[in-house]
């Protein structure tokens, strides 16, 4: 592979620094030099890029991801679409997230056992494009948790896998493990729009038994763990069980955050907005919460208690990671970078907070306790990078917008070139 230098660019480097003009050279898969000014670096034997002065950053990395949903407006109608067609439809959706300036993903579970396992290992041996992919198990959830939609001599599925007791929990999460996944998911919280009335957000849905069953097995075995936990106490246990990502945990109160700022180089949070933001704001009448009033209200007031816990979050020094939940008709896939505004708007944080957020704490997690090689423009860091055209750290919403994602690289090979992009058609078209 040639080494390619990329020049004539503003670098936001993921660390919060503010962009400043640079180049940086790549060589093979991984960032060799980044210097600041123009002409810095040797020319010879190098393929350059132009990058028409646009920004260049850590390709983003999204900790809450569901390629393996299928965009469809209820939970059932994810679960009638049969195995094949659901293969193929992750496969298409890895390829969407990532042509919008998403180069690697820690899945948040999927509709099916095995579809992030089969995609991820489609992308690594280099037979389908798309990001690097931390492949989940599905939902483990106690009956009558989170997407439990059976009824009584009635078959429905959603996307979960239901295990009552920690023997049946301790198999689950053992086939998962046999079956090739980087991280299990377990939800054990209450969820107001997947388990409305029976399970809501503020309500534990597992016993501790089965948790703790679970998260033996998966540590004995290596494996890192995710939760669906938006309850006080489903985020405790999270603590207590050395779960390393939360997802969610809208509802912590005083002393589970004080219980987490003491444990907080251990987790990562992952509040997941936007999709209460849609089914709140976008949803009446839409299938996913249709025209119930009251459920509508209780995601409002979610969304508006988060906003505060958040906001102490960022205050104490938690990592809180922008993205997920996107998957669903409301929220579909390629629409994840909207979660960036949010987090600005909703969330209390900074622009170029969230940018570190969505770059290298992203990429920290992505690690799952290993090397971290990404989500850093950095030398040594492997070359997961986008060029963006604008400044990202004074208009998040630019992220939004695939067509201004001018580059996409990701391990040193260019998957959309700047040439293709309009800034560079612009930028001809002017000289
Ligand atoms: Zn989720």
């Amino acid at each position: 592979m040639t080494n390619k230098l990329l020049t004539n660019l503003m670098v936001l480097d993921g660390t919060g620094k503010k962009p400043y003009p640079g180049e940086v050279l790549v060589q093979g898969n991984r960032i060799k030099k980044v210097a600041k000014g123009k002409g810095a670096l040797a020319r010879d034997g190098v393929e350059v890029i132009d990058g028409c002065g646009a920004t260049l950053m850590p390709g983003m990395v999204n900790c809450h991801s569901h390629v393996g949903y299928f965009d469809t407006a209820t939970l059932w109608q994810m679960g009638e679409l049969p195995p094949e067609e659901s293969t193929l439809t992750t496969l298409r959706n890895a390829r969407t997230v990532f042509d919008h300036g998403f180069t690697a993903l820690v899945s948040a579970a999927c509709a099916k056992p095995r579809l992030d396992v089969v995609v991820r290992n489609e992308i690594n041996a280099g037979r389908a494009v798309g990001p690097r992919l931390r492949a989940c198990s599905p939902q483990i959830i106690a009956t009558a948790g989170n997407g439990d939609a059976r009824q009584l001599h009635m078959h429905h599925q959603t996307f979960e896998l239901i295990a009552d007791g920690p023997i049946e929990m301790r198999r689950t999460v053992r086939t998962m493990i046999r079956e090739g996944v980087d991280l299990i998911k377990l939800s054990f919280s209450g969820d107001d729009i997947g388990s409305y009335p029976h399970g809501l957000s503020a309500m534990v849905t597992m016993c501790e038994d089965e948790i703790a069953a679970g998260c033996e097995v998966a540590h004995s075995r290596g494996k890192w763990i995710a939760a669906h936990a938006r309850a006080s106490q489903a985020i405790r246990w999270c603590i207590k069980y050395g779960i390393q990502i939360i997802h969610h945990a809208t509802l912590a109160d005083e002393g589970t955050l004080d219980a987490l700022e003491a444990a907080k180089d251990k987790h990562w949070v992952v509040p997941a907005i936007g999709i209460l933001y849609v089914c709140a704001h976008e949803g009446e009448g839409q299938d996913i919460v249709g025209n119930n009033v009251a459920l509508i209200n209780a995601i409002d007031r979610e969304i508006e208690v988060a906003g505060k816990t958040m906001r102490e979050m960022r205050k104490r020094g938690i990592r809180v990671l922008p993205f997920g939940d996107y998957g669903f008709a409301i929220n579909p896939h390629g629409a994840d970078a909207r979660e960036l505004e949010h987090m600005v708007n909703l969330l209390g944080f900074t622009p170029m907070e969230t940018l570190v957020a969505a770059t290298k704490f992203g990429g920290e997690a992505f690690a799952l306790g290993g090397p971290v090689e990404i989500g850093e423009v950095r030398p040594g860091y492997l070359a997961d990078l986008i060029l963006v055209d604008g400044d990202p750290s004074a208009d998040v919403s630019l992220l939004q917008d695939k067509d201004n994602i001018l580059m996409i690289m990701k391990d040193g090979t260019v998957f959309k070139s700047p040439a293709e992009g309009r800034r560079a058609r612009r930028v001809v078209a002017a000289e």
